[in-house]
């Protein structure tokens, strides 16, 4: 199916359900009003020029419009761009013109970003660009209401001309490791990825699903907004931006099935003064994706959250995004040491990346992925693709990963930000799981800095709990001492408020090396 094809389905069988609850407004949608409102953005859209194939940007923080947006534009067959909130002048300006944005959808503002103000100044260096359209203000409100004069029946006609392997979004990645790269979707990949999500946490239409994580991510769009609405399911968006109280209140006061973070996000809403007086009593599962989880947040989500059922996902913007799964019935275990097993209808491998040769179950290596969830490519970047997808269509992820016996996969780090000291490969995750054993740790992130004598040191970032009277890096080798290898214990400590992130909450170790290099001088 096409993403329009499907929400037509669903909206046939659940007419009268929720579909979208917006916190912040208190407005909501059932699935006939929220396809009415589709069809007029989408209509309203087409007014502008818009056509199958061409790109509408989007740039705003989470609010309903952003979905109405996110189908408009499938049903239209353009290709909606996502662009990162966070981003700021510079980057917006390469998306626009990487991507020949030619319509814009944005808020005029929202928090320290004056959206408008770095749009207008991007303007004379975007050519592509013809329309800005500001959400809330005149220019969506004059949109949509041309939109309800059009006739759907011209949305009918449109549906079916498109294919379910056309490209109708561009992801930019998050930009951990570099700049964001453009990956371009069909139908196919990221409603198929959408759908089996949502199976996979037995959504049907009485789950409600919490979604604080930003929707211009495959997080928010696809495990979210596509699992939903492929399930009958709801929305719910507690807050424009991750707040770890309006978060829990949406929760409580919307009765929700599941809730989404990664786990930087779910730390702060454990930590959250709310939680105890609140009744989360309706949750049920949820996901927990994009960076390793500790086992003491894990242990922690299920039982003070009550999140019996939640899954740990993995996979990457370029494959649309879920590769493996936890299932509901897996030990707490595996759900902690392990990012389950592969996905319904997908293959996946692990292979040695100097060969490219299949490793043994339990060694290390690439995680590879073939099947429908592989992108068609990076946006208009053919070397780059040819880079990451082979002759044969894998995928290879540059993820460092071990599958056990029984199909289960554990992802040991990038390859990237693999240490070499010494000679011997050291995978910062595993020091980063023993170093939260520590009492005072709250948080911790270790990197590889170089080193003339052995190539490569080992330093950990770490977060203190309140109140720790501070940790020097003598102290922490001797609490490392006998319990890990000589060679992987951390010779340099740096104590931190906060690591860098990216908007979509993983920590930025590219960006932690470059500052190294100035705190080591
Ligand atoms: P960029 O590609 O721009 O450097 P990025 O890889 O962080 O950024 P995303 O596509 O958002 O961009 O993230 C995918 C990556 O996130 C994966 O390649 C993997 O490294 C990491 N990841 C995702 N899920 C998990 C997980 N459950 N556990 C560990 N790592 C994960
Ligand atoms: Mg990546």
């Amino acid at each position: 199916d096409t993403i329009g094809a499907n929400l037509a389905k669903t909206v046939a069988a659940f007419p009268d359900r929720d579909v979208l609850v917006e916190r912040a407004s208190g407005r909501r949608w059932t699935y006939e009003q929220f396809a009415d409102d589709v069809d007029a953005v989408a209509l309203g859209l087409r007014d502008l020029g818009i056509v199958k194939g061409d790109r509408v940007g989007i740039w705003a923080p989470n609010c309903a419009e952003w979905m109405l947006v996110q189908y408009a534009t499938a049903k239209l067959g353009a290709i909606l761009v996502n662009i990162n909130p966070a981003y700021r002048l510079h980057e917006l300006e390469f998306v626009l013109n990487q991507a020949g944005v030619r319509t814009l959808v944005s808020a005029k503002e929202f928090k320290t970003s004056d959206y408008a103000a770095m749009i207008e100044e991007a303007r004379p260096r975007c050519p592509a660009l013809q329309d800005v359209v500001f959400i809330g203000g005149p220019e969506w409100d004059a949109l949509v209401a041309e939109g309800r004069e059009g006739d759907p029946a011209v949305l009918s006609e449109i549906g079916r001309t498109l294919g379910a392997d056309d490209p109708i979004n561009i992801q930019y990645t998050s930009g951990t490791t570099g700049f964001p790269k453009g990956a371009t979707l069909s139908h196919h990949n990221i409603l198929n990825n959408g759908y089996f999500v949502g199976e996979l946490c037995g959504y049907d239409e009485e789950d409600r699903v919490c979604v604080p994580v930003p929707f211009y991510h495959c997080f928010g769009m696809v495990m979210g907004n596509l699992a939903a609405t492929s399930h009958g399911a709801c929305v719910v968006i507690p807050a424009p931006a991750f707040d770890p109280a309006a978060t829990l209140r949406a929760v409580a006061a919307e009765r929700c099935t599941s809730l989404y973070g990664v786990p930087t996000m779910f730390i702060s809403v454990l930590a959250d003064p709310s939680l105890e007086s609140l009744d989360l009593s309706s949750l049920r599962t949820g996901i927990m994706a994009g960076s390793p989880c500790p086992v003491e947040v894990m242990k922690q989500v299920i039982e003070r959250l009550g999140m019996a059922e939640v899954a740990i996902c993995y996979g990457m913007t370029e494959t649309s995004p879920v590769s493996t799964q936890t299932r509901a019935g897996d030990s707490l275990d595996r759900r902690v040491s392990t990012v389950g097993t592969v996905h319904p209808h997908l293959e996946i491998k692990i292979v040695d990346p100097a060969t490219g040769v299949t490793v043994p179950r339990g060694e290390p290596g690439e995680f590879c992925t073939r099947g429908y969830s592989v992108m068609l490519g990076y946006w208009e970047e053919p070397a780059k693709t040819a880079e990451v997808i082979d002759a044969a269509r894998w995928m290879h992820t540059g993820d460092l990963a071990v599958m056990d016996d029984d199909g289960y996969v554990s992802i040991t780090g990038r390859i990237k930000d693999m240490v070499i000291r010494g000679g011997e490969n050291i995978y910062p995750r595993e020091i980063e799981e023993f170093l939260y054993t520590h009492p005072d740790i709250v948080d911790a992130q270790v990197i590889g800095v170089p080193d003339e004598k052995y190539g490569e040191e080992l330093m950990a970032w770490v977060r203190l709990r309140e109140g720790a009277p501070g940790l020097t890096a003598g102290e922490l080798r001797s609490f490392c001492e006998g319990k890990l290898a000589h060679y992987k214990i951390p010779r340099y400590v740096h104590v931190v408020d906060e690591f860098p992130m990216t908007v979509t909450g993983k920590v930025r170790k590219v960006q932690m090396r470059e500052e190294a290099l100035g705190i080591l001088g």
